[in-house]
């Protein structure tokens, strides 16, 4: 069994889509075990996002993840690293396969609804990051 971090993105938590993108998930065999509804600390979103902090989207992309709610959940399952980068589809939504979560239900590139680790390393990272907000 693997794990993964998702978070659902003030966007997608405005537009009322987390039931949705909770349905998907189980449909696709993975088990939420940990959620929570919280509006991330600058210093969270920084430390979670620091690998692009070099980047000219960084500091839109911290305010944007720092600007309203979001879910942060971690998921199990098989494989469940590939299967949920699959399931939310391509970083940019004009690129996004169709039935995917970001072709349904992303807004642009930086409100693109969710978020998930593209590695076991990552996953290990983020989650260790958002553990304290379970607590
Ligand atoms: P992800 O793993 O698919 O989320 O993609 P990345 O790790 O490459 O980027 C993290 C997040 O930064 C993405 O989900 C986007 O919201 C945002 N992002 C990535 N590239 C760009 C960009 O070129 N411009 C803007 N504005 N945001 C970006």
């Amino acid at each position: 069994m693997e794990k993964t971090l998702c978070i659902i993105k003030p966007d997608a938590v405005k537009n009322s889509f987390v039931e949705e993108i909770n349905k998907s998930i189980k449909s696709n065999g993975l088990e939420i075990i940990n959620s929570k509804q919280i509006q991330l600390s600058k210093k969270i979103a920084e430390d979670f996002y620091s690998e692009h902090a070099e980047r000219p989207f960084f500091s839109e992309l911290v305010e944007f993840m720092t600007s309203d709610f979001s879910v942060v959940q971690i998921l199990q399952g098989e494989d469940a690293i590939s299967t949920y980068r699959k399931l939310m589809g391509a970083t940019n939504p004009e690129e996004a396969e169709e039935g995917t979560l970001r072709a349904r239900f992303a807004e642009s590139l930086s409100k693109n609804a969710v978020h998930g680790s593209d590695s076991a390393d990552s996953a290990i990272r983020e989650i260790d990051i958002m553990s304290k907000i379970f607590d």
